[in-house]
Parts: structure tokens; sequence; C-alpha cells
């Protein structure tokens, strides 16, 4: 089988600033197709730059693609779309998702820090299931989540290890999605798997990006572990810890 990505290229058509860490781009993108997986994500290569960064699709219609981009402290997307990229021609490659609502599900839990909002706002609108959001996010973003969603905010200081923690879980069964910074996502993964006992069809929790102050994280694509992981049968969990491996 292969686990080469399809690629686009494409071009950035608009730059908005949604908040001061929150930029979102509006791509033209010509072939491209959603696999409609509200979680999905592409890479995207931009001008001059070789490594991929990953980023989730906001939504995509009319041949546009849209990517909420966050800007940190310092890195090569952010110092890209930092800077005035309307008219650049990037790489995208074609669309995962990881999402995968199980049979019955009642309700959902979403948590996440500001790299989730796009995909907890994406899930938020188009799964049709009561939700509860909790987001560690530093900006203002009123409107970003659908009015629907019960949201709780984070301060910066609160660990979402301990947010996961205090969480009451309802009696039924429903389904839990998180993302965030990687050494994180592995401790509230194993405290869901070891602890709160839930089997590995009921949540999803995947490490978006890496704190690293000595070197950086290795670029891997999620996608070709994600196609060989689902092929070999291996649950979410499990192809998401095998990512963080091959990051390390
Ligand atoms: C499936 C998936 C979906 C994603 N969706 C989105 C999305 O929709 N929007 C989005 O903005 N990001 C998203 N991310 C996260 C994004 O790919 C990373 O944050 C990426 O590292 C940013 O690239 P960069 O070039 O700006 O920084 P890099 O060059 O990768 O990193 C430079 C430095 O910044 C640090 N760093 C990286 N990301 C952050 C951060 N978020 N906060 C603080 N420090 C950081 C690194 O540790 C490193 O030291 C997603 C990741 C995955 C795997």
């Amino acid at each position: 089988m292969s686990t080469r990505a399809q690629q686009y290229g494409a071009q950035v058509l608009r730059r908005e600033q949604l908040s001061p860490h929150l930029i979102r781009l509006a791509l033209a993108v010509d072939g491209f197709v959603s696999t409609g997986v509200p979680d999905e994500w592409v890479g995207l290569v931009v001008p001059g730059q070789f490594q991929v960064r990953y980023y989730t699709v906001r939504s995509h219609t009319d041949g546009e693609l849209v990517l909420d981009v966050v800007v940190h402290e310092v890195g090569l997307v952010t110092e890209w779309a930092s800077g005035d990229c309307v008219g650049d021609t990037v790489v995208v490659t074609e669309p995962k998702g990881s999402f995968e609502l199980p049979a019955g599900a009642e309700w959902l839990m979403l948590v996440g820090d500001l790299t989730a909002m796009p995909a907890m706002a994406r899930i938020a609108e188009t799964v049709d299931l009561p939700v509860r959001v909790w987001a560690q996010v530093a900006d203002d973003l009123p409107g970003y989540l659908p009015a629907r969603a019960e949201v709780a905010w984070l301060g910066d200081d609160d660990s979402l290890a301990d947010v996961v923690a205090a969480l009451g879980w309802p009696d039924t069964p429903g389904y839990f999605w998180m993302a965030g910074e990687s050494a994180d996502m592995r401790a509230i993964r194993k405290h869901l798997m070891r602890d709160r006992r839930l089997p590995a069809t009921a949540y999803d929790v995947m490490g978006y990006w890496r704190a690293s102050s000595a070197r950086q994280p290795r670029a891997v694509d999620p996608g070709p572990i994600y196609r060989e992981g689902k092929a070999q049968g291996l649950s979410d969990e499990e192809i998401w810890a095998k990512y963080d491996e091959a990051r390390s």
C-alpha cells in the first residue's frame, strides 16, 4: 500500500487576524476533497521551506480551504503567517482525520489549547450531540465556538491534566476528544487508559505540538503513520502514541 500523500499547490487568497495569536488564512486549492471528518488536518509547506507543519481544515467550501494558524514565539509557519503572505504559493497535503464517534455516543467532551480550537469549533459545529468544551486559550475569541457549546475557558496556569482528572463523566456513552502539547497529551492518554479505564474507542487524545527547548521535534507526517496504523488495525490511541514516538 502506498503511504505517499497526495499534494496540492495552493495560493493564499486572504489573511485575517482573528486575535493576537490566531490568523485565518483562506487558500485556493484546485482538486482538494475534504474527508468530512471534523478534525481533519493537512500538511502545509510554506515558501522557501521543505519541512511540513500540520493544520486543521477549519472549513472547505467552494474551493476555498480555511486554516486557522496559531502564531507563537518563534517558528517556521509562525514567522511566515505573521507577515504579508497573501498571494504566496504553498503546498498542502491530502487531508486525514482521526475523530471517530463510537456507535451510541450521546455526548461530546472536547478539551484543548489554541491549536485545538479550529478542530473543536468544527467538531462542535458539525456533530449533532450535546457538547462541552474546555478551552485553554489566552486570546478572546467571541463567537469562535458555536453558541450551543457549553464552554469553560481555562486560565494559562490551569494544568490540563488536572482539568481532565477532575472532569465529571456522564454515565451514558459518549466521546472525549483532546489535543495540545505532546507530553501533556501522553500523560492524559495514560490517565484515561489506566485510571479511568476507558475503551480506546471512547476517546482520542492527540499531541499537536511539542514544547522543546534544546531542539526542534522532528517533523513527521502523521498521514502515513495514521494510514499504516489503520491498515494494521491499531486503535487511534496506539496510532497517536506511534506518532509521538516517531517525533522524539
Ligand atoms: C493533526 C494536527 C493538527 C493541527 N492543527 C493545528 C491548527 O489548526 N492550528 C495551529 O495553529 N496548529 C495546529 N497544529 C499544531 C502545529 O502543527 C504546531 O504548533 C507546529 O509546530 C507549528 O509550526 P511552527 O512552524 O509555527 O513552529 P515550529 O517551527 O514547529 O516550532 C518552533 C518552536 O515553537 C514551539 N511551538 C510549536 N508550536 C507551538 C505552540 N502551538 N505554542 C507554543 N510553542 C510552540 C516548538 O516547541 C519549537 O520550539 C496541529 C498539529 C497536528 C499534528
